[in-house]
C-alpha cells in the first residue's frame, strides 16, 4: 500500500477528483491510502500564524519555517521520502512516477504564496519537484497531478496493466494513433493495416508512428530516443 501524506492549508480540497472511479476503488480496497495534514493546525503563536514576510523585501509572504517543521515533525517517521512542489524543481516526469510508485509512503508539501522558507528545505532534506514551467497559486493542484500519474502504476489499480506498458513515454516515444467502432465514422475510416489481423505489419505501423509523432511534435525525446 502506498500512503500519501499531504501536507496543505487545504486539506478540504483532497481526495477531491482522485476520490472518483477507479481511484475511488482503489483507495476502498487499501492500494493506496491519503492522510492530509493541515499546516495551519502546526502553528506555534496564539495567532495561528502560517505566514510571514520575506526578508530582503518584496511583496509575497513565506510559510513559516518552524510551523512547517513542525507539521513535518510531528507526522513522519523518519527516512521518509518529503518532496516540496515548487516550480524551482527537478521536472516531473514518468520515469519519477515510477520511482515514487514504489516508495512505501511519500509526503508531499503544497505551498502556497510565495512559497516556503529555504532552510525547511534543507533542515528536512526535502526535495524539490516541478511538474512543468509554468507558476501555479497553491502546490494542491500539482499534488493531484503527481499523485495522478503514481496511483496509476500501482498494482492492481487500472484493469489492463498490459495497457500501462504500450503507452507514451514508455519506450521514449510518443503513442501512436488508435481507433474504435464504428469502422467508418463521417466518413473516415480506419487504417487498412488495423484490420488486417497481421499483428507483426500492425506493430511496424504502430512504432513507425510513434517515430512521426514524437519527431514532429518532441525533438527532445526524439533526440534521446535515436542515441539509445
Ligand atoms: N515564488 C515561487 C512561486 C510560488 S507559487 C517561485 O517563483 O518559484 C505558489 C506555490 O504553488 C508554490 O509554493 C508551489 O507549491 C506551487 N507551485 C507553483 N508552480 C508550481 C509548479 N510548476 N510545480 C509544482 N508546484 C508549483
Amino acid at each position: 500500500m502506498l500512503l500519501a501524506r499531504i501536507f496543505t492549508l487545504y486539506p478540504e480540497f483532497f481526495p477531491g477528483p482522485l476520490g472518483k472511479g477507479l481511484y475511488g476503488k482503489a483507495l476502498a480496497e487499501k492500494i493506496w491510502k491519503l492522510e492530509t495534514v493541515n499546516i495551519r493546525d502546526y502553528t506555534i503563536d496564539k495567532h495561528k500564524t502560517v505566514d510571514d514576510t520575506t526578508y530582503g523585501g518584496g511583496s509575497g509572504m513565506l510559510i513559516k519555517p518552524d510551523v512547517l517543521a513542525n507539521s513535518l515533525d510531528k507526522n513522519l517517521s523518519s527516512r521518509e521520502k518529503i518532496i516540496y512542489l515548487s516550480p524551482k524543481g527537478k521536472l516531473f516526469n514518468q520515469e519519477l512516477a515510477k520511482e515514487l510508485s514504489r516508495e512505501k509512503t511519500i509526503n508531499l508539501i503544497c505551498g502556497h504564496f510565495e512559497g516556503i522558507d529555504q532552510r525547511v528545505i534543507e533542515a528536512r532534506n526535502i526535495k524539490e519537484v516541478s511538474i512543468g514551467d509554468f507558476v501555479l497559486s497553491g502546490g494542491e493542484s500539482a499534488a493531484f497531478v503527481m499523485l495522478d500519474a503514481i496511483i496509476r502504476l500501482l498494482p492492481g489499480v487500472l484493469g489492463n496493466e498490459k495497457s500501462v506498458e504500450e503507452e507514451s513515454f514508455e519506450n521514449g516515444l510518443l503513442e501512436y494513433p488508435q481507433y474504435t467502432k464504428p469502422q467508418i465514422w463521417e466518413e473516415k475510416t480506419v487504417p487498412d493495416v488495423l484490420l488486417s489481423g497481421d499483428h507483426a505489419k500492425i506493430k511496424d505501423w504502430r512504432l513507425s508512428q510513434s517515430e512521426a509523432i514524437t519527431r514532429d511534435r518532441r525533438p527532445d525525446l526524439w533526440q534521446k530516443y535515436k542515441k539509445n
